[in-house]
């Protein structure tokens, strides 16, 4: 490990709740509250008592640094453990320090570091408060540095800021040496830097947090073999209207009984069913999708239920359905509202009689599958409309399961979008990516009419054109990011719905490139319905001229 290689989002973790420094709590502190105590340190105590109090704080926490740094990483040399030092408070946001000189003599213990502090939060602060200075006033700087190499080293090494930005200097300068080697000059400093020994303290807390470390590693283990594995983006709702939904999924996973699961395109219907597939007993059969609607008549039937050879035209070979293929498993047939009503009464004999016919075969076969099916179509305005037979939905729906489109759940959205954030950084292999706050809202207020998948699209496009792995909102798809800012006027309340479809279906053209069938996933519609809409755009458009 190299100092360089140091990450702050690869240190700090928040699974206990808050954030820790692999095990030690680490607490952000407010930069303005931080100057108040300052100003309060200065009139209650003087300049002397504040430098001591701030001399011992830098001093302790070099020592808990250097210590935290030993326990985490195995570092290539001492030397790499040493720069480790300033790398911190640098990405902890002190002070950008740099290490022009650095020379160490194993042997004699000899040590002698130079260190460069650009932009010093203390030397800053300390101007605003109390003006300028003869005096260099980063104490807590310097202790630090000192704390932690002599954390490192052993001995006592001391660093001794000699330029300071509050006294008018471009930058702010350290030199570290052992109390030895610095003769007469230590002295004046001396009452100050010299805290008792606290290395002994440091050692026994790093002992603790260790055992605490393995504990979490523990438990961590624990609780990813009690969930499974996969579909893991059900774990992280918070919204109550997809509580029940899980609630409801939990209970009916150990039976056998067919599911329908309905809801708008693109909320996870097909997730969801091999959710329950992977709670239930059958979780170690196969689970197998079928989008219904996307085939021919024949070519379903065939797929569903097998065929003979010679059973039809280019049946050259005997093949087994569906219905078979997930013996012990479950089969999920999506797009289910879409079949003809002659599949409709084929699919109605296997719910009842638990078994098939193969095409070009009279045998009947007993199957062992569980099946769920799904669509985003009202099947009781089907019903009613006599395009789906009530029959057979009722055999589907012995449990309905309706999923809420994601704007009506927007709690959920933020969770869900880190999730596929985490996924995205694996898979797109981007190291640190991440949400910026800025981001936060837009995503919260957008409809998202294509729900959940549009959700992962538009951050799957976003982790793609982002810069150093933030995600900020104008890496979101225009339509998205623009969502949220009035100048663009698009949503504005003078344009009337149809404008903002017009203008919608654009910007999700633009985005796919002009590739329709991606635009019509995102817009959670059929290839067929963005056709025609995009024809009456272009006669619109004939007809504004
Ligand atoms: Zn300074």
């Amino acid at each position: 490990m190299k100092s360089e290689d140091l990450h702050i989002d690869e240190l700090i973790d928040f699974s206990e709740g808050w954030l820790s420094l692999k095990g030690r709590r680490l607490m952000i502190q407010d930069i303005h509250a931080f100057s108040q105590m300052k100003k309060d340190l200065m009139e209650f105590l003087g300049e002397d008592r504040m430098r001591r109090l701030l001399t011992r704080f830098g001093y302790f926490w070099g020592q808990a640094d250097a210590a935290a740094m030993k326990r985490i990483f195995n570092w290539d040399d001492k030397q790499e453990w040493l720069k480790a030092g300033p790398k911190l408070l640098t990405i902890q946001g002190v002070s950008r320090i740099t290490v022009p000189a650095f020379e160490w003599n194993e042997e004699t213990g000899e040590f002698y570091m130079e260190t460069i502090a650009y932009n010093s939060m203390e030397a800053e602060e300390y101007q605003k408060n109390f003006g300028s200075t003869d005096h260099p006033v980063c104490w807590m700087l310097a202790a630090y540095l000192g704390g932690y190499a002599s954390f490192c080293f052993g001995g006592e090494i001391f660093f001794i800021e000699e330029k300071c930005q509050a006294t008018g200097d471009r930058v702010c300068k350290f030199t570290g040496k052992n109390k030895k080697d610095w003769g007469d000059v230590i002295e004046s400093h001396l009452p100050y830097l010299e805290a008792e020994n606290i290395h002994d303290q440091i050692m026994q807390l790093t002992s603790e947090l260790k055992k605490k470390q393995k504990q979490i590693e523990a438990q961590r283990k624990k609780l990813a073999s009690i969930y499974p594995k996969q579909e893991k983006e059900f774990l992280f709702v918070r919204s109550r209207s997809f509580h029940q939904v899980m609630d409801l999924a939990h209970k009916v996973a150990h039976f056998d009984s067919t599911i329908l699961i309905t809801g708008e395109s693109g909320v996870g219907k097909e997730v969801l069913a091999r959710y329950i597939h992977s709670l239930s007993h059958r979780a170690s059969g196969p689970f197998l999708a079928i989008n219904c609607g996307a085939l021919p008549d024949t070519l379903l039937e065939s797929e569903l239920f097998g065929h003979t050879r010679g059973a039809f035209t280019g049946a050259v070979r005997e093949r087994i359905g569906l219905f078979e293929e997930t013996r012990k498993g479950a089969i999920f047939l999506d797009e289910i509202g879409d079949i003809s009503p002659a599949m409709q009464i084929k699919l109605l004999r296997v719910l009842q009689e638990r078994e098939i016919l193969r095409l070009g075969e009279n045998k009947p076969r007993k199957i062992d599958v569980r099946i769920m099916a799904a669509t985003n179509k009202n099947l009781q305005k089907e019903i009613s409309e006599e395009n789906f037979r009530e029959d057979l939905y009722y055999r589907l729906a012995v449990v309905e399961i309706f999923i809420p489109p994601l704007r009506e759940r927007k709690d959920d959205i933020l969770p869900m979008a880190r999730y596929f954030i985490k996924k995205l950084a694996k898979n797109l292999k981007i190291a640190n990516l991440r949400l910026d706050a800025s981001t936060l809202d837009i995503l919260q207020e957008y409809t998202w009419p294509g729900n959940i998948r549009q959700l992962e699209n538009a951050l799957e496009r976003a982790a793609v054109v982002c810069r150093n792995g933030v995600i900020l909102p104008e890496n979101l798809p225009a339509n998205i990011s623009r969502y949220s800012d009035p100048t663009q006027g698009i949503y504005s309340l003078e344009s009337s719905l149809e404008q903002v479809e017009r203008q919608h279906i654009k910007n999700i053209l633009a985005h796919t490139g002009g590739n329709r069938t991606k635009a019509a996933q995102v817009l959670g519609i059929s290839a067929a319905t963005l056709w025609r809409k995009m024809k009456e755009m272009g006669e619109s458009h004939q007809n504004e001229k």
